[in-house]
């Protein structure tokens, strides 16, 4: 991309309402514009990023055996009444009437329309397992919207539903859903712990949340440090086997780490009381067993192998797609923007021309553009007739990871310089070996064209 061509509405000033740092960056680069209370329109590189956070989050779900699909928005109210949430939802369900009185809700979650498509289709233990997911809008009319994306009132979500006929069998897909979640997150370039949580109004014994660890976090949350010394790293996984994914549950979970509604004190002070910490996070995902709370209350039942009828267990795992993009510049950015994480960023590497208009120095940058273009990577030229230190302040605020400068006295002597916008070091290469060291870096973050 040309940023002649592109829309990037940049902003110099720091926005009054935003209170936190992924909020102020993420309207100074041009990423949301607010449209109402909570409701945000996605510009062009805030979109970018949204669509690769959740192609991270559908690789990892197909590779994990879950099937995508989607389900409307608008939902009937009709099935919330026949499992009892119509009334229990309160306030934060936003409630609408159509032209014909019937009463209808924008969906806050979806295991009352899943479990109709369920029960409409599958009747026999053969047809399990299943788990079906989609990425998809929900509104909650939350009392307090703000932070931006953070806490919004309509935000993309990934809710996921796992179908089993056993206990057993569902706590597996919760413990595969655990190991999927370790994966989507770390690809993404974030720590996100999992944490002991609790039911809320979905229910349920076995909960876990997943927090990234941040001062602007809205969750208390207490932990023995060496849950941080934990990584998934590119470890090969068997989704279908029970032992292993048991194993990864049991490592990530064994160690204290609980959000303030389940924590325990006593239990806490067996931790070392070097490793004790009291920190903040940001909850990025939750995982439930809920057993046959929706089943029941929706007769969602199948035939098992001795004939009986007997209700579906299940559980229910979500991802705050959206909210991941606060997260992320809360774990990653500095006082000149934000850092992107290579699996997430934008565009993989921008390229400053230092003197537009200038034959030779066009032309370098026109060919390093084509070279990374050819290999599937996304440059974003900046081409403007700008002062230099206009553009890197522009690149270092978007955050693209990696940058190519380009003038005429490097090119005098064959090279160009190549900056990381992590460690803010450089080394003049020439042009060839800059393209192939960021094509080298990438090789490692399988990641494709963004939109
Ligand atoms: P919270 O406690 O933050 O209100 P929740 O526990 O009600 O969230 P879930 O129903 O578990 O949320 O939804 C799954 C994920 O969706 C959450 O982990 C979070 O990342 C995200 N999410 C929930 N509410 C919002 C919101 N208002 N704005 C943006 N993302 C949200
Ligand atoms: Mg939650």
């Amino acid at each position: 991309m040309r940023l002649s061509r592109y829309f990037l509405p940049v902003l110099k000033e720091n926005p009054s309402e935003a209170q936190i740092v992924s909020h102020r960056y993420m309207l100074r680069a041009g990423m949301i514009k607010q449209s109402a209370a909570g409701i945000y329109s996605w510009l062009p590189l805030g979109f970018k990023v949204l669509k690769k956070i959740e192609t991270i989050v559908h690789e990892e779900q197909m590779r994990a055996g879950h099937i995508p699909m989607l389900m409307p928005t608008l939902q009937s109210a009709d099935l919330w009444k026949e499992s009892g949430r119509y009334d229990d939802y309160g306030q934060e369900m936003l409630r609408i009437s159509d032209r014909h009185g019937r009463d209808m809700l924008y969906g806050p979650t979806n295991e009352e329309l899943i479990t109709d498509i369920f029960r409409s289709h599958v009747g026999s233990y053969k047809d399990l397992p299943l788990t079906l997911y989609h990425i998809q809008w929900k509104f909650r009319d939350e009392i307090r919207p703000r932070f931006g994306v953070m806490r919004g009132r309509e935000f993309y979500m990934k809710d996921g539903y796992n179908f089993d006929l056993t206990k057993e069998d569902a706590l597996h897909a919760y413990n595969r859903h655990l190991v999927s979640y370790l994966r989507s997150y770390e690809r993404m370039g974030l720590q996100a712990i999992p944490m002991r949580a609790d039911g809320g109004p979905i229910g349920g014994d076995y909960t876990h949340e997943f927090l990234v660890l941040a001062d602007t976090g809205e969750s208390e949350v207490f932990y023995d440090s060496a849950v941080t010394d934990l990584t998934f790293g590119d470890r090969a996984i068997d989704y279908d086997s029970v032992e292993q994914c048991q194993g990864v549950l049991e490592e990530f979970t064994s160690k204290y780490a609980r959000t303030d509604e389940t924590h325990d004190e006593a239990l806490f002070n067996e931790v070392p009381e070097e490793r004790r910490r009291v920190a903040r996070g940001i909850e990025v995902g939750q995982i439930f067993y809920f057993g046959t709370k929706y089943s029941e209350a929706l007769g969602a039942n199948v035939q098992g192998p001795d004939g009986k009828q007997s209700p579906v267990h299940m559980g229910s795992h979500g991802i705050g797609v959206s909210r991941l993009l606060g997260a992320i510049i809360e774990a990653s950015h500095d006082d000149k923007g934000i850092i992107w994480p290579e699996g997430v960023t934008p565009f993989h590497c921008g390229i400053v021309n230092l003197k537009q208009g200038d034959a030779e120095a066009d032309a370098a940058c026109e060919s390093l553009y084509d070279a990374l273009t050819a290999v599937g990577l996304e440059p974003l030229y900046d081409d403007r007739k700008e002062r230099a230190g206009g553009k890197f302040a522009t690149m270092d605020l978007i955050g693209l990871p990696w940058r190519i400068t380009v003038g005429p006295r490097g090119l005098k002597n064959g090279v160009v310089e190549l900056t990381s916008r992590r460690s803010g070091e450089s080394e003049e290469l020439s042009p060839e070996a800059a393209v192939q060291k960021i094509v080298e870096i990438y090789a490692n973050h399988q990641t494709g064209r963004g939109f």
